[in-house]
């Protein structure tokens, strides 16, 4: 049939090792043969990110802006060890935190679920959506080493000249530790707003925890602004789409997280985030079936992808000329959850369908046809996998385009 027209842009940023090689894979083979596709291509390999001094890395975040789909390939964070290999000038930030300050916005993170893969939590039937507050507290803390007796204060001096508040913190009788920290009403409305669109967009109850018992101040404001937005602006919205908004103690939510079937968004605070995305990612099985998109507070801007790296492990044994089982399912992904977005701000239901399809084909080669990457295969047959148990990436991908074409002539597409 005739390509699906795609009338306004989307931004790709590449990447790198073995990813790469997959995402161009992904670019040739499963989309651009079906698409009519205006992409907006930039190189954030690390090579190229350090001829441009990282310049390519705000161009590509400036182009989502104006564009509102990013499509991201898993990229190297510059370690010592990055810096050798590359020979680069400088030790470049991570290209997923330049992007993130200058999108602003939260990541959520939502597996693939796939029913032929044993889950260590067997009852996840459902994916569970989660989105981390990327801003202060812990990761923005004073934390301090008290070296002997002494008195602990809080002061806060207001800017407009008023007097100066005094707390009293503690009375050290001998050594110890302390930490201060903070955040913004700004920065919590922000999530607030992402988390109460991306619930929205994917028609799930949302849930926001806290520790609001002991820290009544500070995470009672997290409480009160997520319940105060809410009442005003969504709870027509989640009502009229059948889902809800509730807080919940963060020792209830993991309780209820554990027995639950799966099927809600849950958006954590920083320090809360960042463990339990890894319990979430362990807990639904594979990194590579896990995907990452991170939402603007307007909720009209998305970047997608992996929530992987480049696995370089996998990237030597390639360069050695190796054959390599890479599962590719969550960056195709990354680029159906782009196009996704694109189909919605753009109201392109061919589009849409497209995406769904491949996004079905990945799953139903895996649960129907048992053709899977070797993580998968392992993940089932545990000691006993054998080498015909799995399949090259080449050939898992060559599978899901043959399903893909068998579900767009079965719509007669
Ligand atoms: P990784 O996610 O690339 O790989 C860790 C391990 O997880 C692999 O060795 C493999 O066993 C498994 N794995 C991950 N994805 C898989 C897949 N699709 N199929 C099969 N197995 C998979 O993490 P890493 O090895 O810690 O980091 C490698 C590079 O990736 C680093 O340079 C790091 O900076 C970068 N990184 C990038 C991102 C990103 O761009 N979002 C995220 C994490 C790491």
């Amino acid at each position: 049939g005739s390509k699906i027209v795609v009338t306004k842009p989307v931004v790709e940023l590449d990447g790198d090792e073995m990813t790469r090689i997959i995402w161009k894979k992904i670019r040739e083979e499963l989309i651009l043969p079906y698409l009519q596709l205006d992409i907006k291509y930039f190189d954030l390999g690390l090579e190229y990110r350090d001829q441009t001094n990282d310049q390519i890395t705000v161009d590509a975040a400036n182009a989502i802006i104006e564009h509102k789909v990013g499509i991201k390939c898993a990229t190297i964070t510059p370690d010592e060890a990055r810096v050798e290999e590359f020979k680069l000038k400088e030790m470049w930030r991570s290209p997923n935190g330049t992007i993130r300050n200058i999108l602003g916005g939260t990541v959520f993170r939502e597996p693939i679920i796939l029913k032929r893969v044993p889950k260590p939590v067997p009852g996840w039937v459902n994916p569970i959506v989660i989105g981390r507050h990327a801003f202060g507290d812990q990761y923005r803390s004073t934390d301090f080493v008290a070296p002997g007796p002494g008195k602990l204060q809080l002061v806060y001096t207001p800017a407009d000249g008023g007097a100066p508040t005094t707390m009293n913190v503690y009375d050290f009788k001998g050594k110890g530790v302390a930490m201060s920290m903070y955040n913004t009403d700004e920065s919590i409305t922000g999530f607030a707003h992402a988390s109460f669109k991306m619930a929205l967009s994917k028609k799930m109850p949302l849930f926001m925890s806290t520790k609001n018992t002991i820290m009544k101040k500070y995470d009672g404001r997290f409480k009160d602004i997520f319940q105060e937005i809410y009442d005003k602006e969504y709870k027509p919205l989640y009502e009229a789409a059948g889902i809800y908004y509730e807080h919940r103690l963060i020792d209830d939510m993991v309780a209820q997280a554990i027995k639950s079937s799966g099927g809600f968004v849950w958006a954590c605070k920083n320090y809360d985030g960042d463990v339990q995305s890894d319990i979430l990612a362990q807990g639904f099985g594979s990194l590579g079936m896990m995907t990452s998109e991170l939402i603007t507070p307007e909720g009209d801007i998305i970047e997608s992808e992996a929530a992987h790296g480049t696995v370089t492990r996998h990237y030597r044994e390639y360069q050695k000329g190796n054959e390599t089982s890479t599962n590719p399912v969550a960056s195709i992904f990354a680029w159906t959850r782009g196009l996704l977005h694109r189909a919605k701000l753009d109201n392109n239901d061919p589009l849409r369908k497209f995406c769904l399809d491949l996004e079905a084909a990945c799953v139903e080669v895996i649960d129907g046809d048992g053709i899977m990457t070797k993580d998968l295969a392992l993940a089932i047959y545990g000691k006993a996998m054998k080498r015909e148990h799995w399949v090259v990436t080449d050939k898992y991908m060559d599978a899901v385009k043959a399903k893909l074409q068998e579900k767009m002539a079965a719509r007669g597409a």
